[in-house]
C-alpha cells in the first residue's frame, strides 16, 4: 500500500474525501460524515435509482488514461442512465476498493477531483459511500439518485408502430478509442514506433483516432437532451452495450420490431479510421461496440427542433423505424440486403 494511504487510513481518506466534496443540492440535509446521509423528500415528485460500477481490468486498465478521467467517467456512466430517463441528476454514493498495490494517494486526489469537476456540470452532491481494500484491481461503484415530475419518466417500453428511430451524436468512437489504447496509443502521447502507421493515416485520421480516445475515456452524458426528450420522445435507452444489443431492449420492452437502414447509421470518424487501420468494419464498430453513451429513442414527431434549442450542439440522426411485429430489430444495407441485428456486449457472455 502507498505509504502515504497507509499513513491516512480508512477514515484519514474518508475524510480527506469529505473536504474535498461540496454541497450542491439544497436538498441534502446531512452529507458524508455519519452512517447515512439524510435527504430531503423530492418536491419533483418521483426518485430516480441507479448504480454502476467500474472494475479495474474488466472495464479499464489505469494505465489508459489519467486517474482524474476515471472518476469522471465513474460518474458519467451513472449520469447517462439518469439522462436516459429523462431525469435530473441529484446525489451520488461512492463505493471505492483500493487495491493494494500501485495506487497512490495523489492518484485518490485527483481521481476525487475528477469526479467533482463532473459532479459540478451536472449538479450532483457527492453524499456517501464505502471505502476498503481491493484483493484485485481498483474498484469505482457509483450509485445516483435523480429526480423527475412523476409519471414523466422516458421509459424503454412506449414506442409505437410508425414512430422514428433516432440517435444523438455518433456512434463506434469509444468502440474506436478502446481498440486505439490497446494497440498502445495514448491520447497525450505521439504515435507509438512501435504501432504500424500506414501512408493513407495522416493528421485528419489520427485527430479522429484521438477523439476515439476521449470519447471511451471520458463519455458525455446527454442530460440536456434526455430531459428535453421528455414529452417528445415515446421510448428511450442510453447506448451502453452497443445499438445492436440496446435496441432489442426497446423492441422487447415495446413488444414491437426495428429496422434500422445500414446508411443511415451516423459513425464516429475515429471508427472509420480504426476500422480501416485493422481491417474491420466500421459500422460492426458503430452498431455493436458500446459504451458510446449516446441516447437512441423513438418518436412520432420530428425531435429536431426540441434538441436544436435544448442542445444545439449535439447533432441527431433519424436511423429507422418501429413497426408491428416480433421485437426484434432487422438491419437494412445499402444493396437492400437485410439481417437481423445480433450482438453487442454481454458481461455474462462477452461480446457477440
Ligand atoms: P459505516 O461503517 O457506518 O458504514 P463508514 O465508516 O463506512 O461508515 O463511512 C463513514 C462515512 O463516510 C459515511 O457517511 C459514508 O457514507 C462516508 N463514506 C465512506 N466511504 C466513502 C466514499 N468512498 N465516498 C464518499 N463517502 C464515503
Ligand atoms: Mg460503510
Amino acid at each position: 500500500m502507498d505509504p502515504a494511504l497507509a499513513a491516512l487510513g480508512e477514515f484519514g481518506l474518508i475524510g480527506v474525501i469529505r473536504r474535498r466534496v461540496q454541497q450542491r443540492s439544497p436538498g441534502t440535509i446531512l452529507g458524508i460524515g455519519d452512517d447515512a446521509a439524510i435527504l430531503a423528500p423530492v418536491p419533483e415528485g418521483a426518485l430516480l435509482a441507479t448504480t454502476d460500477m467500474m472494475l479495474e481490468g474488466v472495464h479499464f486498465q489505469r494505465r489508459w488514461g489519467r486517474p482524474g478521467d476515471l472518476g469522471r467517467k465513474a460518474l458519467a456512466v451513472n449520469l447517462s442512465d439518469i439522462a436516459a430517463m429523462g431525469g435530473s441528476p441529484r446525489y451520488a454514493l461512492l463505493g471505492l476498493a483500493i487495491p493494494p498495490e500501485g495506487v497512490t494517494l495523489e492518484e485518490l486526489e485527483a481521481l476525487l477531483a475528477g469526479m467533482e469537476e463532473e459532479a459540478a456540470n451536472s449538479g450532483v452532491t457527492l453524499v456517501g459511500g464505502d471505502t476498503c481494500a481491493s484483493r484485485s484491481g481498483l474498484v469505482l461503484a457509483v450509485t445516483l439518485l435523480g429526480t423527475l415530475p412523476a409519471g414523466r419518466a422516458l421509459l424503454r417500453s412506449g414506442a409505437k408502430p410508425g414512430d422514428a428511430l433516432w440517435v444523438t451524436g455518433t456512434l463506434g468512437g469509444a468502440a474506436a478509442g478502446l481498440l486505439a489504447l490497446e494497440l498502445g496509443l495514448r491520447p497525450g502521447a505521439a504515435w507509438p514506433p512501435a504501432v504500424l502507421r500506414p501512408a493513407w493515416l495522416g493528421g485528419e485520421e489520427e485527430a479522429a483516432i484521438r477523439a476515439a480516445m476521449t470519447a471511451h475515456l471520458t463519455p458525455v452524458p446527454r442530460l440536456a437532451a434526455g430531459r428535453a426528450l421528455v414529452g417528445c420522445a415515446t421510448a428511450g435507452i442510453d447506448v451502453s452495450d452497443g445499438v445492436a444489443s440496446d435496441v432489442g431492449h426497446l423492441c422487447a420492452e415495446s413488444r414491437i420490431a426495428a429496422r434500422i437502414l445500414a446508411r443511415q447509421v451516423p459513425i464516429h470518424p475515429g471508427a472509420l479510421a480504426m476500422a480501416r487501420l485493422l481491417d474491420r468494419k466500421a459500422l460492426d464498430l458503430a452498431l455493436r461496440g458500446g459504451e458510446d453513451y449516446e441516447l437512441l429513442f423513438t418518436a412520432a414527431v420530428d425531435p429536431r427542433p426540441i434538441l436544436a434549442d435544448a442542445a444545439p450542439d449535439l447533432p441527431v440522426t433519424r436511423i429507422g423505424e418501429m413497426h408491428a411485429g416480433e421485437p426484434i430489430a432487422r438491419l437494412v444495407h445499402a444493396d437492400g440486403d437485410e439481417v437481423t441485428l445480433t450482438g453487442g456486449f454481454d458481461h455474462l457472455r462477452g461480446a457477440a
